[in-house]
Order: C-alpha cells, then structure tokens, then sequence
C-alpha cells in the first residue's frame, strides 16, 4: 500500500501550492541523492517525494487524488511518477542548478554505489494503436548488474584493495615548478581502489550484456513525443547502485482519414452534391465504430460537425477529447448526357428563381471594386 501523499511531505491535507512546494524543497534537499551518496534509503524517499509533489502540485491529480485515493489516480491514467514527467526535471524546475545535477548524479563516486545509465528506446506505433493503448514486447540488449560479483567486479571472496600510487585519494598530486597540479589517479582512475582479483563473469566491470524481454505498456491516448519512463529498466548498478531507468519515446504514425490535433480527432466527410443539397442521414466512423450523422437540406462544403466524446482519451484524466467531421461537398464527374441535360434544366429553374444572382451579384459587386481602384 503506497504512503500518503500529504505523510510523506508532512503537510496538512488543506495546505496551500506553496507550503507543499517549501516541504517539499526542505526533503529533497535533505534526501538528494548527491547529499547522501550510496544511501539507498535516501535515494526511495527522494523518489516518494517527487511523487507526492508531482501529485499534490498539480491541481487536477491533487483533486482525484483527495477525492479516490490512489486507486483514483491510476483509474485516471496517472501510471505512477515519472511516467510522462521526469521527476528529476520537475526537480529542476524548483532548484535550477543548484546541485549541478545530472552530472553529479552520474559521477563515480569513489567506492560507493553506482547507478545504472538510464537507456533510450524508441517505438513506432500505429494511429489506432495510440488511441487505444497497445502492449509491445521488445527484446533490449543492456549492461545488467552481474550477479556473481553482485555488481563489485571482484571475484567471490576478494575484494577491492586500496590503490598504492594514490593511497586512497583518487588524485595524485605533481609538482610543477612552483605549482602543485592534483589530477585523477591514472592508475585507479580516481576510484581509490583497484580490483585485484577481477570476476571471471565479468571482468571486472560489475556488469554483463544481456537480453531481456520488457513489455511496454502503451496507455491510450499517447502521441508523437510523449515519453514513458520503466523505472529500473536501464542499465544495471554497479557496487549495489540502483539500475537506471528506461525511457520509451514515442512516435505515432499518421494516419490516412484520422488527423490528431491533442485529444481531438479530425477528418473529412465526402458527401455527394445532391445529398448536401436535398439533405441525408449518413454513417461517419470513428476511431470507436460506426454513429449516425444527419445531413441538413443545403449542407456546404467546410461545415464541421462535431461529435462529443469520440476523441482520444486524454492522458491526464480530462475524459475524451472530440471528434470534427469536416463535410466535403463532392461536384459529380463523369456525368453522362442524360445526366447533363438534367443539370442544364436544373441551372435554367435555377435562373428562373433568381437563385444565381447571389454568386454573380457577389462577382459584380467585386469587379466594381477593383476596376474603381483602378480608375
Ligand atoms: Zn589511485
Ligand atoms: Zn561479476
């Protein structure tokens, strides 16, 4: 069962944007994991947290939230931090800089822990496929945590022994002239320490290639760009480091009648010239099936109608986003004689009630105004 968002930052349930966001800033400082290298503990109350906050910040996750718990946010598509935001940008986002982060968080540190690489994948999936959500199974050849060594590189039974030329330090320091210039141990590469006796599995590194199947669940309604992040599916850790994450990008195909536009749908409807004119009942397909639609007498060429509910399911809880059909009027080909004839009669009844004087008189009324530039 997950802690309570408002336990973990230690705020009252009617606290205010920004008493969650200075409890917030006062833990993650406390808990960063360049605060407390190799602190595994720190590290998953500093991903909490990030959690808490990424829910209790936002004020639509907030609301389903404090109304159904956290049942009610994965019900609404929220799968867990991070998943569509990294918690580390959102991090960044309150802190900047301040801790140089991301490359502290990827340093060596001497002897302790070291997290896995996070690692980049990306998937091509249909039109349909987005909009209803799909589950891919890809085979992904990674550095995992070797588990003869458990991630140390050394030989069962051995372990690492201080480097001598450096004694420790990582730096080694040469006189230059009046100067004094300190560098990373060549030798041990600033780790302090050296394997003496490297794992046969492998090698020393702590980590072996292998190949794993991971099942990405893509829910419905993702679209080119949106990002999913499988916490602990990158690269492995090395001295009892966390793995990395894997990150999934994804890129959404076009579609040849279906065009996205966020959570709404739109497309075209040919429509036959008599059918717009006489008016009709028709059928549109949706990304969901087949609905009615019902063409009023005189239809023209760019009306939209729109149908509620029959767009992509938003990924942020918003409900169904809409579907536009956009009516194309079609002007017939291939007309026969006898079809002809009959829109020559029909041109002269339109003559005869007046009905082409709006065109003509729209046309008049333009010409006039050029010309009367022109003079
Ligand atoms: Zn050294
Ligand atoms: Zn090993």
């Amino acid at each position: 069962m997950p802690r309570d968002y408002y336990e973990i930052l230690g705020v009252s349930t009617t606290a205010g944007a920004s008493e969650i966001k200075k409890a917030y800033r006062k833990l993650a400082m406390k808990y960063h994991p360049d605060r407390n290298p190799g602190d595994q503990e720190a590290e998953s109350a500093f991903k909490e947290c990030a959690e808490a906050y990424e829910v209790l910040s936002d004020e639509q996750k907030r609301q389903i939230y404090d109304t159904y718990g956290h049942e009610g946010l994965q019900n609404s598509g929220y799968r867990g931090p991070g998943n569509f935001e990294d918690v580390f940008s959102s991090f960044s986002d309150i802190f900047g800089d301040l801790f140089g982060f991301g490359s502290a968080r990827n340093q060596a540190r001497r002897n302790g822990p070291v997290p896995g690489n996070d690692l980049r994948y990306d998937i091509r999936i249909s039109f349909m496929d987005a909009v209803h959500g799909t589950t891919r199974e890809v085979d992904i050849t990674k550095r995992e945590t070797c588990w003869t060594c458990d991630g140390s590189g050394c030989r069962p039974g051995h372990q690492r022994q201080t480097c001598p030329s450096c004694n420790g330090r990582g730096q080694v320091i040469r006189s230059q002239g009046f100067f004094q210039v300190s560098s990373t141990c060549p030798q041990c590469r600033g780790e302090g320490s050296l394997i003496t006796h490297p794992c046969e599995d492998c090698h020393g590194s702590g980590l072996v290639a292998k190949s794993k199947k991971v099942s990405i669940k893509v829910p419905a309604g993702v679209d080119t760009g949106a990002r999913m992040r499988l916490r602990g599916e990158g690269e492995g850790g090395r001295r009892g480091g966390l793995a990395g994450d894997l990150y999934v990008i994804i890129e959404v195909e076009p579609h040849e009648f279906f065009r996205r536009d966020g959570d709404d749908i739109h497309c075209r409807l040919p429509v036959a010239m008599v059918d717009a004119a006489l008016g009709t009942k028709t059928e549109v397909v949706t990304v969901y099936g087949k609905k009615k639609l019902t063409i009023p007498e005189g239809a023209q060429s760019g009306t939209v109608f729109t149908l509620r509910g029959q767009g992509v399911e938003s990924l942020r809880g918003h409900g169904r986003g809409n579907m536009y059909v956009e009516l194309q009027v079609m002007t017939p080909i291939n007309l026969c004689e006898e079809q002809k004839n009959v829109l020559r009669e029909f041109d002269k009844l339109c003559e005869k009630h007046g009905q082409k004087d709006e065109g003509e008189g729209f046309f008049s009324r333009l010409v006039n105004e050029v010309m009367g530039r022109n003079h």
